[in-house]
């Protein structure tokens, strides 16, 4: 058996940053009030890790950054990496909340393309129903609209000075036909593309993938860019892929009589999580005995 270590996997640039900003802020200012809007990044382990520092996480399913304000009156907030609209930074600043920014610059970058466009024409966002980097995008301007699918394409009337563009954590394979469709329906539309580098880096690599029996992406449910992952693995031909959150959700009857088994892991992944399912799986590979490796480095 073979365990092949997918490359790039794991951490990008912009998670890093917001983590690195949630720990410093939590270390400068121990005796404030600090809470983050939204999980910091999707991954429950990253944010378990981030109230042991002190930071309380507002996540309600169903309620909007905007709404979730409400649940602060003192402090410190923290705006997660995925960004958030105008309407939250001044309904924050309106409540006398210090903002700590940790908003990915890719993120930050399309809602500046985003801004500038709807001064003049509309745009067609690309991206998930009720994900928070939607809602942030979607809040810049009553000229953005959502696409999830052709369906709301059908549902939309005449637009003008149309320009198409997307959440930075989609599939490549399915953007790419719903920049199709998009184009189908609005001719002279321009389409700009915003899946980010390390989204695009992580889905090529598994695309690039051969002779794989099984893919294991290490991420958690709620993280776009691990389910994409999987997807991508799904529609590049392994036979199976699985999504995993730790090495406890392995099991010796998902890996026997593989020949060879590719690990890779979403962008909001923790390393020591990926670190316990490769040394797993390499155990098996080694022993044929299958016996969980823990995770030996801290999450944060
Ligand atoms: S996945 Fe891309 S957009 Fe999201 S935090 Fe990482 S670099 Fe930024």
């Amino acid at each position: 058996m073979e365990i092949v270590k997918v490359v790039p996997r794991g951490y990008c640039q912009g998670v890093v940053r917001a983590i690195q900003i949630a720990r410093k802020t939590a270390e400068t200012y121990p005796d404030q009030k600090i809470s983050m809007l939204g999980m910091i990044v999707h991954n429950r382990y990253v944010v378990e890790a981030c109230e042991k520092l002190g930071i309380r996480c507002l996540e309600s399913p169903g309620l909007t950054r905007l709404e979730l304000l409400d649940q602060i009156d003192e402090g410190i907030v923290i705006f997660t990496a995925h960004g958030v609209s105008d309407a939250v930074f001044e309904k924050a600043r309106a409540k006398g909340l210090t903002i700590v920014d940790a908003t990915c610059p890719d993120v930050e970058k399309t809602h500046r393309l985003i801004r500038e466009h709807t001064s003049s024409g509309d745009v067609l966002y690309i991206g998930k129903r009720n994900h928070p980097e939607a809602e942030g995008a979607l809040g810049i301007s009553p000229r953005v609209h959502l696409i999830t699918g052709i369906q709301d394409l059908e549902e939309l009337g005449p637009l003008e000075n149309v320009m198409i563009t997307n959440q930075t954590t989609l599939s490549m394979l399915d953007t790419a036909d719903l920049i199709s469709a998009c184009l189908e329906r609005y001719p002279d539309a321009a389409a700009n593309p915003e899946i980010c580098t390390a989204t695009t880096m992580r889905q090529k690599a598994v695309m690039a993938l051969t002779d794989t029996d099984l893919l294991v992406v290490v991420g958690d449910p709620h993280s776009n860019n691990s389910n994409q992952l999987r997807e991508i693995g799904k529609k590049a031909g392994i036979p199976a892929a699985l999504l995993i959150e730790t090495a406890d959700d392995l099991r010796e009857d998902l890996i026997r009589g593989k020949h060879r088994i590719a690990v890779t892991s979403g962008s909001s992944t923790p390393t020591p999580l990926t670190d316990a399912v490769i040394a797993t799986l390499e155990h098996y590979a080694e022993t044929g005995t299958f016996v969980i490796q823990k995770q030996t480095a801290p999450i944060l």
